[in-house]
């Protein structure tokens, strides 16, 4: 009203009042004489009066919460019509059809917010008179027909309340109020508010106002518009209107609504006004509006405006292009877009539009959308991948031998496994979506086909799965595809001019370290060696390290192995050249490169009682012996990371070397590198002394061979509590720390990750022991004081230490933001999520400049 806008008058009774009602039981004592007041001055207005017998007043109750709720609160429309006013009314307009409509509309709405009755019933009795008349639109309905639905109507009230329906305004209003206010606190609202991070107690205000009337006749409408396209966040007016009709006419569906394209064309001059006041709110605001508009009789008014709802692909063009029209600041537009929402314009997702038959539900591992033949072993999905066919690979679990089958599918179903388990991880890594954990599969691999809630799906059928809600669906369920807008991109690097935390990438091939570039990665926080050992054609030669009798057989496949490193990290130390690599030596334990060993024992038994006699079952029999004695109650706490370089000093060696010579070779190439070792698990100083010895050694040796002095940096994980709180001893021996919040969130809750999340995690959150999962996001308290008492114990010992996270939870911004506050110097994450670690990073910036 303020800023000249065509609002049909009216008063406001603010959130206070909610607040003051809610926290003392009932309403400040001079409510009702400052409504009466502000009623009195409404009435002088508009020349009318509540209940006038000749010009009545109608108000609408409207409720308006001070962050937009659409919908989950209530509004009563009409409100001051009864058996006399009704006639007024249609004297008044000479029109006692849209009298009686009005009538009966109230009534309905009355019954429904104020009384609490059945909105059907209301319905119910529509139709059938509609029905006993003939006729399917409300529009067609005469004045008779209406006053039978009034009738009936009352027999409603009288039937379901034991009172007629209330004839007295003044006491219409009052409850009307009271009805709204309470609607704060309906369990749409309550819910709504839940999901959107909206307090319970700001309370909604109640707007009374004067009614305008959209069912007037056909000068008459009634409309919704966006001021810019919500879906896409093009800056075009986007909405509908129906002529003759009241607001809920709109949303009900009955009569299709036209495009506001069209006021165009019909009524040139309302469209004028509409734009006019879009253009008027989008400036004061300065945000999108979604607004409500009526035409009384040739003439415009608007109802209501909030902030406009929006997909993220048009809340990112919406606040770059109010950036560039000068409407909000860089930062602003910046603060706009929600980082986690980002994730959604990364991947493929299904398209929210479609009908799909979701089976089941498991843990959205990795998302995106894929759809697929069903296949069950990693070499069938290779064998259609390589034929050009679409598979998803579904698996009770998978381990790095199904590497070749993930990498040809287009994505991942397991039955067991959490967010870390290794099919989610891979996936992730990989940008492919995965549904994991989900315990209403059964697989049968042998019959190659599982059963969902009662339905067998075989080997060929096509699913899809959505990595990001965890759905399985049948069939192939329409998809739409990313991108990376250009609006997106500028977002982006307005964000990078204002971070101060670095944005780093988790990567282990060219691919990905290509991908990392692309979206904007500073570095490489992570390379996970194994990764590389897992190739289809290494695996069989790292088989025979682990399984080698002699010295000399082990060091014969390391010294196979080690140019096929040297291969990778030439490749990856070339494609991010001049940024950091920081690659990893080996970490899981060796079983983990050599069949399961239940799969193997029944091979060997097998041919065992088939009485077979071969120098292959031999040689699966020596296997067998070595799985066996590999085997462990607690890998994830066992023989691995750097127990296993220190112990097994040949692996290390191995990759070492591999890397050094690599930096020998790019040097005299003229690359500018920046390579740095990191040594995984550490939990106590002379581990890292007793690797950090051998890697000077071979570096020495490296030097004195090539004659080059070699350029790289030497630090270590930080990935244990033991780590953490020695953290000065270590600090002294290594150039930088990167914190593995995944084994120290494992570590520091004593909870194996992949049975934690599998298994009692959803529990946990269901009945509120925990509220969200510490895996996926960092535990402060408990996980956060021990990385911050790392940062300062580190740092008190060598101020510039470089310290970051590769641990999962670098991706995830409210981790983020506390690595920001625990004055990390940068993030890593996967390289999909590296867009949502720079605008998370950006964020937290500004939040801090501006208090
Ligand atoms: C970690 O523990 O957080 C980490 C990055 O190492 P990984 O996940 O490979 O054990
Ligand atoms: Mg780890």
């Amino acid at each position: 009203t303020n800023l000249g806008l065509p609002v049909p008058p009216g008063f406001t009774i603010t959130t206070e009042v909610c607040r003051k009602y809610y926290e003392n039981n009932k309403y400040p004592e001079d409510l009702q004489a400052q409504i009466d007041a502000h009623l009195s001055m409404l009435e002088k207005k508009m020349g009318k009066r509540l209940g006038d017998l000749e010009n009545p007043l109608l108000v609408s109750v409207r409720s308006g919460a001070p962050q937009s709720m659409p919908g989950m609160m209530d509004t009563v429309l009409n409100l001051g019509l009864n058996d006399v006013t009704v006639k007024s009314l249609a004297n008044q307009t000479q029109n006692e059809r849209f009298a009686y409509d009005c009538y009966r509309r109230f009534m309905q709405m009355f019954g429904n917010v104020v009384i609490g009755l059945e909105h059907g019933t209301f319905e119910a009795i529509l139709s059938e008179v509609k029905g006993r008349y003939g006729v399917t639109l409300d529009t067609d309905m005469s004045v008779k027909a209406l006053k039978d639905v009034v009738a009936e109507y009352k027999k409603i009230f009288l039937k379901e309340t034991g009172e007629t329906f209330q004839q007295e305004p003044h006491k219409q209003l009052s409850m009307s109020i009271d009805a709204v206010f309470k609607s704060w606190n309906n369990r749409r609202a309550i819910t709504y508010r839940k999901l959107s991070n909206i307090p319970d107690d700001i309370g909604t205000a109640v707007n009374v106002q004067t009614m305008v009337y959209g069912n007037m006749g056909e000068d008459s409408g009634t409309g919704v518009a966006f001021t810019r396209d919500p879906a896409t966040g093009g800056n075009e007016l986007y909405g509908e209107y129906l002529m003759n009709a009241q607001g809920e006419d709109v949303v009900a569906g009955i009569r299709t609504p036209r495009h506001v394209r069209e006021l165009k064309k019909d009524l040139p001059d309302i469209y004028e006004n509409l734009v006019q006041v879009c253009e008027t709110l989008e400036k004061h605001y300065r945000d999108v509006q979604d607004l409500e508009f009526t035409i009384e009789k040739g003439i415009f008014y608007i109802l209501q405006t909030r902030t406009g709802k929006r997909t993220i692909q048009a809340a990112v063009k919406i606040a770059v292009d109010l950036a560039e029209e000068g409407l909000i600041t860089q930062e602003e537009a910046i603060l706009r877009v929600n980082p986690s929402d980002l994730d959604r314009l990364l991947h493929p997702t299904i398209d929210p539009e479609a009908k799909v038959e979701v089976l089941a539900t498991g843990i959205a591992a990795s998302p995106g959308a894929a759809s697929g033949m069903v296949v069950f072993d990693a070499d069938e999905a290779e064998a259609k991948g390589n034929e050009g066919l679409k598979v998803v690979l579904v698996r009770p679990e998978t381990t790095p031998e199904d590497i070749h089958g993930l990498a040809a599918a287009q994505g991942v179903l397991t039955s067991t496994g959490g967010m870390t388990c290794h099919a989610a991880i891979v996936a992730r890594a990989m940008g492919k979506p995965c549904v994991a954990g989900c315990k209403a599969l059964q697989i049968d691999l042998r019959a190659k086909s599982f059963e969902i809630e009662g339905r067998i799906i075989k080997e060929g059928d096509i699913i899809t799965i959505d990595g990001t809600l965890g759905n399985i669906i049948l069939g192939e369920a329409p998809t739409i595809d990313p991108e990376m807008s250009e609006e997106f991109d500028r977002l982006l690097k307005w964000a990078d001019d204002v971070r101060t935390l670095g944005v780093m990438a988790n990567a282990d091939t060219p691919e990905n370290a290509r991908m990392a570039r692309e979206y904007g990665a500073e570095g490489i926080g992570l390379c996970r060696t194994e990764r590389m050992f897992n190739d289809v054609d290494r695996l069989p030669i790292v088989q025979e390290m682990i399984l080698a009798d002699t010295d000399e057989a082990k060091r014969d496949a390391l010294n196979r192995l080690m140019p096929m490193q040297k291969k990778d990290f030439k490749e990856i130390l070339k494609v991010m050249e001049g940024l950091p690599v920081i690659i990893r030596l080996l970490d899981p334990p060796l079983h983990e490169f050599l069949p399961r060993f239940e799969d193997i024992l029944t091979d060997v038994t097998t041919r065992r009682l088939k009485g077979e006699k071969s120098k292959e079952l031999e040689e699966k029999e020596g296997v067998l012996r070595k799985v066996r004695l590999l085997s462990e109650a607690n890998p994830m706490l066992g023989f691995r990371a750097c127990r296993l370089g220190i112990v097994n000093p040949e692996i290390y060696e191995m990759q070492v070397r591999a890397i050094l010579e690599t930096i020998v070779e790019l040097t005299r190439e003229g690359y500018d590198i920046k390579p740095k070792i990191m040594i995984p698990g550490v939990g106590n100083v002379s581990e890292l002394k007793f690797i950090n010895a051998n890697v000077r050694r071979v570096a020495k040796e490296i030097e004195k061979e090539s004659g080059i002095i070699l350029n790289y940096e030497l630090g270590t994980m930080i990935e244990l509590p033991r780590a953490c709180v020695t953290a000065d001893e270590i600090a002294k021996h290594a150039e930088f720390f990167s914190f593995g919040t995944n084994d120290l969130t494992q570590t520091t809750f004593g909870w194996s990750r992949d049975d934690a999340e599998g298994k009692f995690v959803p529990q946990y959150i269901e009945e509120g022991v925990i509220s969200v999962n510490p895996f996926a996001q960092i535990d402060v308290k408990g996980v956060g004081a021990l990385m911050q008492m790392c940062v300062d114990l580190g740092r008190s010992v060598n101020k510039d230490l470089e310290i970051g996270i590769c641990g999962e939870h670098g991706g995830n911004p409210e981790s983020i933001r506390f690595c920001y506050q625990a004055g990390l110097d940068y993030v890593s994450c996967s390289p999909f999520r590296v867009p949502i670690a720079r605008l998370a990073a950006a964020q937290e910036t500004l939040k801090d400049k501006n208090g």
